[in-house]
């Protein structure tokens, strides 16, 4: 995208965080959106609670967005469960992206199976090859991004806003529920009867691949369960800090 188009789009951005900014309610945030006609949208699901809140909104509400999911191949059980129910649950398609199968052995072949325990090079190549690549797949015919991030999930996140333009996907990215609690997210599951990953009741919060997820005490930060062995930042880079 060209500089002038990027900047357009920046400063059209920054109106609508104006516009968005004490407005937590849903069905106002994506009438803003529809409003001022950004562009086809597209959704992206992790299956995690925030996401789930999301998933529940859009098909009750039949918005026209498109929602995917990315299967890394290394996920837990509990997240194929929580995927295949909620397809039942609201009959409706949610797209499955695999990481290229030449990429996946090409990767295992240098690193071996669990390689990305060994450096946090090898995790960051193992996140690429599995989440980035496919992700970058799946955005690619679309103008908006929705995310379920919220600021208090993290440090890093604390500093996002609802509407930004994300120069590594080269997408505008939409967090409606970046100003929600923790609460708010579990009050919704709980009164709109939302399905959950069986694990949330087991201690993990935040939940991603298997091998990369363990379950937190009540003390540590959500994303404290993600690569745990890493003082890295917690995130695989589908988030940019300075997003
Ligand atoms: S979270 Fe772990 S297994 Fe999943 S893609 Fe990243 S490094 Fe690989």
């Amino acid at each position: 995208m060209g500089k002038n188009k990027e900047l357009t789009i920046q400063q059209q951005l920054q109106s609508l965080n104006q516009s968005a900014k004490q407005i937590k309610d849903l069905q106002e945030l994506f009438s803003l959106v529809e409003d001022h006609q950004l562009g086809n949208m597209c959704f992206s699901t992790s299956l995690g609670q925030e996401d789930q809140v999301l998933t529940d909104f859009i098909f009750k509400n039949n918005l026209p967005i498109d929602v995917f999911t990315l299967d890394t191949g290394r996920l837990f059980q509990e997240s194929y469960d929580v995927l295949s129910s909620t397809q039942k649950k609201y009959q409706k398609t949610i797209q499955t992206f695999f990481p290229n199968d030449k990429e996946v052995e090409e990767l295992v072949a240098k690193q071996g199976i669990n390689g990305f325990y060994e450096t946090v090079q090898n995790r960051k190549d193992c996140c690429t090859v599995r989440k980035i690549n496919p992700l970058k797949r799946a955005l690619q015919p679309y103008d908006i991004w929705v995310t379920g991030l919220r600021s208090e999930q993290s440090v890093n996140r604390s500093g996002f806003q609802i509407f930004t333009y994300d120069t590594q996907f080269e997408i505008i990215k939409f967090n409606p529920l970046l100003q929600w609690s923790y609460e708010e997210v579990l009050d919704y599951i709980e009164s709109h009867n939302v399905p959950q990953n069986s694990l949330h009741k087991q201690g993990y919060i935040s939940i991603g691949c298997a091998p990369c997820t363990r379950a937190i005490t009540a003390d540590e930060d959500p994303r404290a369960g993600r690569w745990w062995w890493e003082t890295s930042h917690k995130e695989c880079g589908l988030h940019k800090t300075n997003n």
